[in-house]
């Protein structure tokens, strides 16, 4: 059994799902977690919906089942575009990123050279963090969902990772003005695989590695193995992205985020075909034993779309396999 010692904050180390709100209200998550031996769950969507829904008499009795079932409450969101309110771009277009044409445009992230920015984000992240209240003390304000950065002169000369961690570490520091022991993700991802070269993370700003061009036919470890989508690294590549990240954010803290249980990923992110889950416990298996080799200790999966109605088309998930796997 590998889960028993406390990471180094004390905290147990994340065996969690990430879900969408109509996940959580459609089936009964917190029991169903807490009986598979997992800690966590996270809500993912909309940082403003996931904030309202904790403030709401649902959010309010999912907390209170989380706690009986002892299973802890984090959101991983993609928030630049809520931190930073797109509105503001007809006073501030400064504010807003340039793109490669020598527009700024509204359309995703900011211009994190720009300081009212930086400070419009990390009073937004501040009342978020309150109205969020992540059990755990770790938050996730992720830039958007694969959109590039921004390309201003005093931007460009920095990668769309370094210009994530410059906005990171302000936001870290100023939710530790709340909570001293607060932690935030830096999402190695999409356009953030590769870690930062320029920026260094302040203590405090740890990894989380969400390989989502990788295959979940075959175990992360066959390095040559390449999903079929265009440009996608073969999965050596993105374990030396993964290696390359832990070396400059250290393993500490750490997060794998994986799609094992994603019914979205698996349906093609159709709602309309919601496909049933590709589940292989061996994969799982050596997956968990790759992450752990590492010194990666929380892992998490997307779940999203693993909903009352999935449960009713194809069967309870088997979320105590995936429990154990990451305890074996
Ligand atoms: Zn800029």
């Amino acid at each position: 059994m590998r889960e028993t010692s406390p990471t180094p904050g004390g905290r147990r180390p994340t065996r969690g799902v990430v879900l969408a709100l109509s996940d959580i209200t459609s089936w009964s998550w917190p029991e169903e977690a807490s009986a598979a031996g997992l800690t966590t769950i996270a809500t993912h969507g909309m940082a403003g919906d996931s904030a309202e829904f904790m403030q709401s008499e649902v959010g309010e009795e999912f907390r209170t089942r989380c706690e009986r079932a002892g299973v802890e409450i984090e959101h991983e969101l993609h928030a630049a575009r809520e931190l930073l309110p797109r509105e503001l771009v007809a006073h501030h277009p400064d504010m807003f990123r340039m793109n490669e044409a020598g527009d700024r445009v509204p359309d995703a992230n900011l211009c994190v050279h720009s300081q009212e920015a930086l400070e419009m984000c990390c009073q937004n992240a501040t009342a978020l963090a309150r109205a969020l209240a992540p059990t755990t003390g770790r938050h996730f304000f992720w830039i958007d969902d694969g959109q590039p950065m921004c390309r201003c002169p005093r931007c460009r000369s920095y990668s769309d990772s370094d210009q994530a961690l410059i906005l990171e570490n302000r936001l870290l520091t100023i939710l530790r003005k709340d909570n001293p022991e607060a932690t935030l993700a830096h999402l190695a991802y999409a356009n953030t695989l590769w870690p930062p070269t320029d920026v260094k993370p302040l203590p405090g700003v740890f990894l989380e590695f969400a390989p989502i061009q990788r295959r979940y036919d075959l175990p992360f470890g066959v390095r040559d193995a390449r999903s079929d989508r265009e440009k996608a690294p073969s999965h050596g590549e993105q374990l030396d992205a993964l290696d390359a990240n832990l070396e400059l954010f250290g393993a500490e803290g750490a997060q794998a985020l994986e799609y094992w249980l994603d019914v979205s990923r698996f349906s093609g992110w159709n709602r309309a075909n919601v496909a049933r889950i590709a589940w292989d416990k061996r994969i799982v298996e050596a997956d968990a034993t790759l992450y752990h080799d590492r010194g990666v200790r929380n892992v998490t999966t997307f779940a999203v779309w693993l909903d009352g109605d999935y449960v009713r088309r194809f069967g309870t998930p088997l979320l105590r396999e995936y429990g154990d796997a990451l305890r074996c």
